[in-house]
């Protein structure tokens, strides 16, 4: 079972975060329990629970998400590398039910992934 959607509190302000980039179609804060020195998340304003709810209609949003991690990579100055991760449901790890892009960068990361 995944949680409540909280980045929709985190999308409306309720939840105070850290905003990295914001525009009218996404918002990029800071993870609040990060697992890498950055740890930004890419979230888009529409309501998608999981990459398994998005349809043909939402290609360019989802594309849109990954480029506005990449420039908020080199607002970090993340020049070494970084790696973009998005969780789909339970065996993928996903814990909110909102679309989201992990920006993971600021030291060297291991793989394969646990
Ligand atoms: P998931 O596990 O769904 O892929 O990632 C959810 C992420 O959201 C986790 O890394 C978790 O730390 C983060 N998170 C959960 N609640 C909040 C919050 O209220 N504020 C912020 N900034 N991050 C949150």
């Amino acid at each position: 079972m995944l949680a409540d959607n909280i980045f929709l509190k985190v999308l409306d302000k309720t939840i105070p975060a850290k905003v990295a980039y914001e525009d009218e179609r996404c918002l990029a804060f800071h993870d609040i329990r990060p697992q890498a020195p950055a740890h930004v998340l890419v979230i888009p304003r529409k309501e998608i629970r999981t990459l398994d709810d998005a349809t043909d209609a939402d290609e360019a949003l989802l594309g849109h998400l990954v480029l506005v991690a990449v420039k908020v990579a080199k607002q970090l100055g993340l020049s070494k590398g970084y790696r973009l991760v998005v969780n789909c449901n339970e065996d993928g790890g996903q814990t909110v039910p909102h679309i989201h892009v992990h920006l993971l960068g600021g030291r060297e990361l291991g793989w394969p992934p646990g």
